[in-house]
């Protein structure tokens, strides 16, 4: 069950919005952004909230109303996978109204999603939300600031400054458990080159201690951010919440920002896994990923906090330019090392997907060998951590393969989105030409590309230097 002390009744006059989040729900109510969408829309709308997982996403969450019979449908996409499930609930719904779509997917690239809604959101859409519903037609929202509908040469993305923070959100059985999202920031100080997040929601913004709400009847908080731990605050807030009695989850933690003293209050704060991201396992890989966090930093962390975790969970990439066999099984061994802190260790991997909008979009997927060395690979890694007793969550290469094709496609990628295999898209997944013209360069993001593709030769440089 969930609380929702936004829930109303609909009223003559207002404008029926639906919130449709095309996968689960335990992903969609840890979401900050869709809680603030849906209390702002609720003071100036009747929303309700639609979740695959819930009648299919075709009735509403609350009442169970069919999509059909709402005015306007925001769908939020925030996985490239979700395409397929939005489309789905569109054609079944029989929807008629104005489809719009945003979320951190159509940020990075909607062209593969023309023709299929009326209009994209690029960007921050609180402080348009009311020019939005107010539109009567797809072609009332054409003008709108951030607003792409297929015609604009150029979109600049909008982002928001960090007010206050809401003080009321819906509590429900999230990825976080049933808990208060607490935002603590948007954007990243940090210049990981893999990064999409780093560049789509620039520049990166802190929330003032004093804008923080005041939190009463939960037992859990989640602190959001992209990487929450370089909040300069951060320890001040974990401590505030830790010493109210919460359990506190941080959406992420940085193996170099961590101390005694952090290591106690996320013991303390109830915190069972600690979850890193070294991405590699090679110093060199380090420097193309510009990760900025080395194995001595890596252990040490570890160390500190040995005996106050039960399980560390560590979140690998695999397709690196220049990676050998050898950078992945190390991947392994050095988990084996970290085993004397915490023993009870899992490994998960992910493939690089060279996202749009970071000075790796020019890269082909699966670094050098292609997919069949990504298998292999993949499977080497496998055996060597079942031998060591090391948990390991193997990547479902499909997914990641979908995932680059509609990150980095065009229009003419759309018939994946109509049931054709992947298979007769494969070549989406090969290099760029650093001149070529990329379907997402329509939108400004507040870089140069000749910069980015500056930064893309620098990092190239480090492979070719170390003659992999
Ligand atoms: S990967 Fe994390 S630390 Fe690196 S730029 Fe992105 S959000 Fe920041």
């Amino acid at each position: 069950m969930e609380f929702n002390p936004f829930q109303r009744r609909f009223r003559k006059g207002l404008r029926k919005v639906a919130l449709v989040y095309p996968n689960r729900y335990v992903g969609g109510i840890a979401n900050i952004g869709l809680q603030q969408i849906y209390a702002e829309l609720n003071d100036l709308a009747f929303c309700e909230r639609f979740y695959a997982d819930f009648f299919e996403g075709l009735r509403s969450f609350e009442s169970g109303t069919p999509l059909s019979e709402f005015e306007i449908a925001l769908f939020s996409l925030q996985y490239e996978t979700d395409y397929f499930k939005a489309v789905e609930i569109l054609k079944k719904s029989n929807f008629k109204g104005i489809k719009i779509a945003g979320g951190p997917c159509v940020m990075e690239n909607p062209k593969p999603l023309l023709g299929i809604f009326d209009a994209f959101f690029i960007g921050e859409v609180e402080g348009k939300l009311e020019e939005i519903v107010s539109a009567r037609s797809p072609e009332e929202l054409s003008g709108i600031e951030g607003v792409y509908t297929g015609k604009e040469i150029r979109v600049k993305r909008v982002y928001s400054k960090l007010g206050k923070h809401i003080e009321t959100e819906i509590i429900g059985e999230g990825a976080y458990g049933r808990c208060f999202l607490v935002e603590l920031g948007r954007g990243c100080v940090r210049r990981c080159s893999f990064c999409l997040v780093r560049q789509i929601y620039a520049p990166p913004r802190w929330r003032r201690l004093e804008d923080l709400p005041e939190i009463k009847d939960v037992k859990k908080i989640a602190l959001i951010a992209p990487s929450p731990t370089d909040h300069p605050n951060f320890k001040e807030i974990l401590q505030f919440f830790v010493e109210r009695g919460f359990e506190v989850s941080p959406s992420s933690l940085r193996a170099d920002n961590i101390d005694q003293e952090i290591a106690e209050l996320l013991t303390r704060a109830n915190v069972k896994t600690l979850t890193l991201a070294p991405e590699t396992a090679s110093e060199e890989l380090l420097e193309v990923l510009r990760k900025e966090i080395s194995f001595e930093e890596l252990r040490n962390a570890v160390e500190i906090c040995s005996g106050k975790f039960e399980k560390l969970k560590l979140y690998y990439m695999i397709g690196i330019p220049g990676e050998s066999v050898e950078d992945v099984l190390r991947i392994a061994e050095r988990a084996k090392e970290l085993k004397r802190f915490i023993p009870r260790i899992e490994i998960s991997l992910n493939p690089l997907v060279p996202k749009p909008h970071t000075p790796l979009q020019w890269l082909s997927f699966g670094g050098e060998g292609g997919i069949k060395e990504l298998r292999r690979k993949i499977e080497m890694l496998q055996k060597e951590c079942i031998k060591h007793g090391i948990e390991f969550s193997k990547p479902n290469l499909r997914e990641f393969i979908l995932q680059t094709i509609l990150a980095r496609g065009d229009e003419s990628v759309s018939g994946l989105l109509n049931g054709e295999g992947y298979r007769n898209y494969l070549r989406s997944l090969g290099s760029f030409e650093l001149d070529k013209e990329l379907p997402w360069d329509f939108i400004d993001h507040g870089y140069k590309k000749g910069k980015l593709a500056e930064e893309f030769e620098s990092l190239m440089s480090v492979i070719n230097k170390k003659g992999f």
